[in-house]
């Protein structure tokens, strides 16, 4: 299928042309003719996926053959993160370039108010949001929204957990109910549901795939540890990858993330830490050196990571564990971006294995254990993921380790591949070997058993160099980004 064939303008042609796209993606193929077609739609689709296009692209088609008589905003895009809004607004920007005078304008907290109030003094046919800071532009009657025809809640499951359904609530009701609404999310029961049934027209859903094929090109691996100092161990091997063209590692709290960040830099890695305690510029720059290749390593925590869409990111890695299921996806959704493959790592000690399980049940398949050869944890976690009799999945069970196992000492090697030895992918996992309660839920998208929950070993033990032992640093922040 090509873009050609879906029904947009031909500006917006030649802005894809010039951006590289070929083909679009499936949420794209799935999205944009039924959002050309007016429906309302709740789409269930990852980051990284190609969403921004599925309804920036029927939304400024809509734009093109209406333009606009008065100065009011035809286009309103809810998101909840600067980060996020600020990348939609860049990406409506290149989807834009050819139409004629269209102005997209981004209102986020966080940010200075004397761009936003100048962009806001003129006429804004696209406007992308975060509903706190837009709420403010409302209440000081900076923004009207009552010429909205297309509304846009992207990644809504992450605004209602962040508190943000009052906002959202007070800013829909300010549009016209004969608008378009389109919802983009990574689930869509529970609250996205209430949300939707209150605010939309007979929405069609569209899931274009289930959770376990979802980031299909991202080889999953799960390496249990013995405490801190074995993560910091494990992190280090993984981090001298040859293959690590730039990682991300998710820590659990924004001090976390900046001791990791400082003792990485300290270690000679071109290491910065993103967290919601730093200011809007800092956050700004990090992002910038990251997007540019100047920084190898980011440490960030879930909310700053949210969005962030750097296709560089070869490997994302936990080195804490999220603290909702769903934070896990999002997290592994940092690498593998546009089409690439990607690693993602999560480090667990064996006394988190029910949040793991959690995880499992969440994506629908085993995240497969491996172990570093010289690096194994002394404690072996039991599987959290049973297979069933019969269904020659591994169940968990331990394989002979495929390399000798014998440890290089700490000094020899400076990088190695630490790819796992037979890439597992997501998607790939031992259908049949979900949980009994689990497997009682049939889920879209499954796939036959490959056996993907037992352990292997793979890659030779780290140069280890720097310290060692226990968490780094003392609170100093870290918010340098050094560039080695
Ligand atoms: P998104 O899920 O919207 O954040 O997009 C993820 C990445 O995929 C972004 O870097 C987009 O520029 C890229 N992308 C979106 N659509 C396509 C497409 N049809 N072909 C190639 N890359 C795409």
């Amino acid at each position: 299928m090509s873009f050609e064939t879906l029904g947009l303008a031909a500006p917006l042609l030649s802005a894809l042309q010039k951006a590289g796209f070929a083909e679009p993606t499936p949420v794209q193929a799935a999205s944009i003719p039924k959002a050309l077609e007016g429906h309302d739609l709740m789409v269930s689709a990852q980051t990284g996926s190609g969403k921004t296009a599925a309804f920036m692209l029927p939304a400024l088609n809509k734009i093109l053959a209406n333009p606009p008589k008065d100065r009011g905003v035809s286009v309103l895009v809810l998101a909840p993160t600067r980060e996020l809004a600020m990348q939609v607004g860049e990406a409506a920007k290149s989807y834009a370039a050819h139409c004629r005078d269209l102005r997209v304008a981004v209102v986020v907290g966080g940010m200075p108010y004397g761009a936003q109030l100048k962009a806001l003094s003129r006429r804004v046919d696209v406007l992308v949001a975060t509903p706190g800071r837009l709420m403010d532009h409302i209440q000081a009657k900076r923004v009207k929204l009552n010429t909205v025809h297309t509304l846009v809640l992207d990644e809504a499951d992450r605004m209602l957990d962040m508190g943000f359904i009052e906002d959202i609530e007070s800013i829909v009701a300010r549009t016209p109910s004969d608008r378009q609404t389109l919802l983009f999310s990574a689930t869509l029961d529970g609250t996205v549901g209430n949300l939707a049934s209150k605010m939309m027209n007979n929405p069609l859903s569209i899931d274009v795939s289930g959770h376990r094929e979802k980031h299909a090109n991202i080889t999953q691996a799960l390496l249990y540890a013995d405490n801190v100092d074995h993560k910091m161990r494990l992190l280090d091997h993984l981090l001298k990858d040859v293959n690590l063209s730039q990682a991300i590692i998710f820590t659990a709290t924004k001090r976390g993330a900046d001791d990791l960040a400082e003792r990485l830099v300290d270690e000679g890695f071109s290491a910065g830490a993103l967290h919601g305690d730093m200011n809007q510029r800092q956050r700004t720059r990090t992002l910038n050196l990251l997007q540019r290749g100047r920084l190898r390593v980011l440490v960030a925590t879930d909310v700053a990571a949210r969005g962030i869409d750097v296709q560089g990111i070869s490997h994302a890695i936990n080195f804490d564990l999220p603290m909702q299921a769903e934070d896990y996806t999002h997290r592994i959704g940092r690498t593998g971006r546009a089409g690439k493959d990607g690693l993602a790592f999560t480090l667990a000690n064996v006394s988190e294995r029910h949040k793991v399980r959690r995880i499992e049940h969440f994506i629908g398949q085993p995240i497969p254990v491996e172990t570093i050869a010289g690096l194994e944890p002394t404690r072996v976690a039991r599987p959290t993921f049973k297979a069933r009799k019969g269904n020659g999945g591994g169940g968990g069970r331990r394989r002979p380790a495929f390399n000798n196992g014998a440890p290089k000492k700490f000094g020899e090697g400076e990088s190695r591949d630490t790819r796992p030895s037979r890439p597992v992918r997501a998607g790939e996992g031992n259908a049949a070997g979900r949980s009994e309660q689990d497997s009682r839920k049939p889920r879209h998208g499954d796939r036959g058993p490959k056996g993907a929950s037992s352990a292997r070993t793979t890659g030779r033990p780290g140069n280890f160099s720097g310290k060692r032992s226990g968490p780094a640093g003392g609170g100093r922040s870290s918010n340098r980004a050094a560039a080695h």
